[in-house]
């Protein structure tokens, strides 16, 4: 079946910019912020705004937690990511690395383009009830406007080497986004050896709650270490979203 596609409606648009600038960052309209607790918190997003609804009726919403899947042929994914320098920022909400250098995703016939990966912890996502501590979602934008979300779960145990390498570049929050000269990094070196995934149909995991995005969790969680932990959660406050009911949903497996 072909993924759904996000139209050309203005609202959509915008929604398309927020979540490239970082799965949903406040903006300076009126009203107050959302965010991931307290009094502005998830269960208040949709009461917030007329258009952030969604958030509370929505059908088709991210994070879930996975506990069964279909196998689907030909859903082989394809990376052709390539080193560029380290474009990065801590918004507040989370640290972001941004790529323009056409490093894409291949799913199935279609080529998406990676416009940036950011941190979550915990991770969103779960994986038959377990919660991750980390999550890096890799974000894709098609030519014809798709969304695709691309999960990399973290449990506790060995350092992570690719996060070695960026720990110590990332910047504490309230500094524009700079790039460092003489820092390339391969985003590769972030993916598990295996490209076993699961996908469903989910949406963006903060206000304005955007459906129709392709959401890829790769099955193979990774490793960091507490002390890596520790770190990235020095970084910026928690910024999960809880999970969402599946609401008949049937998320699929591929290799
Ligand atoms: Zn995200």
């Amino acid at each position: 079946m072909a993924p759904p596609r996000i139209s050309s409606h203005p609202i959509l648009v915008w929604c398309g910019a927020a979540l490239l600038a970082g799965c949903g960052v406040a903006t300076a309209a009126t009203g107050p912020a959302w965010q991931y607790s307290g009094e502005y918190g998830p269960e208040q997003w949709a009461r917030m705004r007329p258009e952030w609804t969604l958030c509370g009726s929505g059908q088709r919403q991210s994070p879930v937690d996975i506990t069964s899947a279909q196998r689907q042929s030909g859903a082989m994914l394809g990376f052709h990511y390539r080193p560029e320098a380290l474009r990065i920022v801590n918004d507040g909400h989370t640290v972001r690395v941004r790529y323009r250098n056409g490093s894409r995703l291949l799913l199935g016939r279609e080529a998406l383009t990676l416009q940036q990966f950011h941190f979550h912890t915990p991770g969103g996502d779960r994986l038959n009830g377990e919660d991750f501590p980390v999550a890096v979602h890799l974000l894709h934008k098609g030519a014809s406007g798709q969304l695709v979300s691309l999960v990399l779960l973290f449990r506790l145990g060995e350092p992570n080497t690719a996060l070695s390498e960026l720990l110590p570049r990332m910047p504490t929050r309230g500094l524009p986004e700079q790039t460092l000269a003489g820092s390339l990094f391969d985003p590769s070196r972030l993916l598990p050896r295996s490209t076993a995934h699961y996908r469903y149909d989910g949406s963006l995991t903060a206000p304005p709650c955007t459906e129709g995005v392709v959401w890829l969790v790769m099955k193979q969680p990774l490793t960091l270490s507490a002390a890596q932990l520790a770190q990235l959660k020095a970084l910026f406050p928690p910024n999960a979203r809880p999970v969402q009911p599946l609401h008949g949903r049937v998320v699929s497996e591929g290799g």
